[in-house]
């Protein structure tokens, strides 16, 4: 089973499970999933921001090592590769929270020691940051049951 946090389109936030990517995706395309609150199909993933390589004032900061394929030789699908990701992005990046943006800003303007950070932001942090050159990525991580 694998885990999104999900919103609909009155931004009420609930946790979607499924049994894997596929059947995530195909649900989706086919309006299956819907809000527990408001019974709306327009559902998306919640994205987490993620920053990578924000303190570039920082020569010697430490370069994170690309994620490898679990099986080497085989094959990589989408769910081999966001669990990957998804371990990697854990294990390697400080999660910020709704500090995300400050903490950004932070390492851009190097008061605190460059780091990866994830976290979240709102549509307005988003808009100052990339006013503000500051560079991050937005993607949606499912969660893997153990
Ligand atoms: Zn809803």
């Amino acid at each position: 089973m694998i885990t999104f946090d999900l919103s609909c389109d009155r931004e009420h936030r609930f946790e979607g499970w499924f049994r894997n990517l596929e059947d995530f995706e195909d649900q989706l395309a086919r309006d299956l999933v819907t809000c527990p609150l408001c019974g709306s199909n327009r559902v998306s993933k919640r994205l987490s921001a993620v920053a990578v390589h924000v303190g570039r004032r920082s020569v010697d900061s430490p370069k994170p090592e690309a994620p490898q394929d679990p099986k080497p030789g085989g094959e990589v699908t989408a769910e081999s590769f966001f669990r990957v990701m998804g371990r990697f992005i854990e294990e390697n990046f400080d999660d910020v929270g709704s500090a995300f943006a400050e903490e950004a800003r932070k390492i851009d303007r190097g008061e605190v020691d460059a780091r990866n950070i994830r976290g979240t932001t709102t549509p307005a942090d988003e808009e100052a940051l990339r006013e503000e050159g500051i560079e991050f990525h937005k993607i949606a991580l499912p969660k893997y049951d153990a």
